[in-house]
């Protein structure tokens, strides 16, 4: 009467162990966990989770690994024959960065008729979804149904359905240059020199990461990553400037951008390289070049 409680103690305790180290327990190392049990009693435990789908058994520089497989999973494929199986598992390693349907021909080595049979029906059985890349149009990668797609896959909070936000982009871009003048603002209102003035004028990422949550303007949440990425295109238009802290991160503010180009400069003589050779006779002159022509019908 007393083995069963046992037995179902010793089996939480080994699924425990095998659930704390997520890339597989060695034999050894359930062993020396588990001493005090005899190991034909073990062993049958091991058998029995084996059995029931809770291990995946694997061998490494010739040890022996039990790696423990969550149970929701398991029943994903019930009733699944063996190609769709192997198909879940090329998915499943896959994780939520997804996988072309020709790397999973590849590796399954079943043809393309086979191939898209079994994707339709595991499709339908809502075990594995579609989702479209950003980087092709045409290319669609496969992975689990409930996996929350990787950012290289979507494009991350700057795309909808594969298109570029680029209205939302210019927004978020205004804010952030707007926080960082505010701030630029704030610190030459207040009194102390002008070292002290540019110091007060630097803000990070999360303060500014802050202001555009409590803005509300995005209906996507976003990271401090992304605040990071639209505020370095205000540094690139040069509306910003930033500095490195001694811990790698980066502090900004807010600049006034540089002169604006003088007429001259903006014509096609203004940058011509052979400027100096120009003239009035001679193979390079303004009427016979079509970048001159070019300009001048702009
Ligand atoms: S006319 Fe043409 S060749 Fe002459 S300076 Fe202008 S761009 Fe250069």
């Amino acid at each position: 009467m007393e083995t069963e409680p046992s037995q179902n103690d010793v089996e939480t305790r080994l699924l425990d162990l095998a659930k704390s180290q997520p890339n597989g327990v060695s034999n050894d190392d359930v062993k020396a966990h588990l001493s005090d049990v005899p190991l034909p009693e073990l062993t049958a435990i091991i058998n029995k989770c084996l059995k029931n789908g809770l291990f995946d058994l694997f061998k490494l520089k010739n040890t022996l690994f039990y790696k423990y497989k969550d149970p929701s999973k398991k029943t994903t494929t019930k009733g699944a024959d063996t190609e769709e199986r192997v198909v879940y598992k090329i998915i499943e390693e896959a994780g939520n960065k997804g996988i072309w349907i020709r790397d999973i021909r590849f590796a399954s080595n079943l043809n393309m008729t086979q191939l898209n049979k079994v994707l339709k029906s595991l499709e339908t059985k809502k075990i594995i979804k579609a989702v479209k890349s950003v980087s092709a149009s045409k290319k669609k990668v496969y992975m689990l149904f409930d996996l929350e797609p990787d950012s290289t896959v979507t494009g991350g909070a700057w795309y909808q359905d594969q298109d570029f936000e680029s209205e939302f982009v210019d927004v978020l871009s205004q804010q952030c240059h707007r926080f960082l003048v505010e701030k630029w603002e704030e610190a030459n209102q207040k009194s102390g020199g002008p070292l002290a003035v540019r110091n007060r004028s630097y803000a990070t990422a999360s303060d500014v990461h802050k202001f555009i949550s409590e803005l509300g303007i995005s209906k996507v949440a976003l990271t401090i990553k992304d605040i990071e990425s639209i505020l370095f295109t205000v540094v690139l238009d040069n509306n910003a400037e930033r500095i490195v802290k001694t811990d790698g991160s980066y502090l900004y503010k807010a600049v006034k951008g540089f002169l604006p180009a003088p007429g001259l400069v903006k014509t096609t003589c203004g940058i011509c390289p052979v400027v100096n050779r120009c003239a009035d006779t001679g193979h390079i002159n303004p009427k016979d070049c079509s970048y001159f022509a070019e300009w001048l019908n702009q």
